[in-house]
């Protein structure tokens, strides 16, 4: 595995094995598939939005502990945000996996994602990080555009 600090290390094997939020609701306003093919992770994603407020965010997936881990945090930092805010996060998160391993994450915004932080020194591993968060992107655009 990669060498990653030893505190985040565990932040993200405890998400890792006691998912949050996964399995799939039955009601949703929007359901996206993404899939990571060069790691061969796959999640599937349901939102749910209630006006302008992220109501439920559920998912199921496979893959690696990193791109499993980082949806499983990434839903539990969203959920009941204002789609504003919600957007704040979420470029947070993917300036810090763009950041070369020198990023200066802010933990109030991005509280347990930035256990990923070490994740931005290996460009092969970004995309397993990001997927659940391009997952929630994609789902939340068009559960706007449906309501
Ligand atoms: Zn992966």
């Amino acid at each position: 595995m990669m060498q990653l600090d030893n505190l985040y290390q565990e932040v993200i094997l405890d998400h890792y094995k006691h998912p949050e939020n996964k399995g799939l609701s039955q009601i949703f306003d929007a359901q996206v598939h993404h899939i990571n093919p060069s790691c061969g992770d796959e999640i599937t994603l349901n939102l749910t939005l209630d006006g302008s407020l992220v109501k439920t965010v559920t998912w199921d997936g496979v893959g690696c502990s990193i791109s499993q881990a980082s949806v499983s945090i990434m839903s539990g930092l969203m959920i009941g945000k204002e789609l504003r805010a919600a957007q704040v996060i979420f470029d947070s998160f993917v300036e810090l996996m763009q950041s070369k391993g020198n990023g200066q994450p802010d933990e109030t915004i991005l509280e347990d994602a930035v256990s990923l932080t070490g994740v931005s020194q290996y460009p092969a591993r970004i995309k397993c990080a990001l997927l659940g968060w391009m997952a929630f992107k994609d789902a939340s655009v068009q559960a706007q555009k449906k309501n």
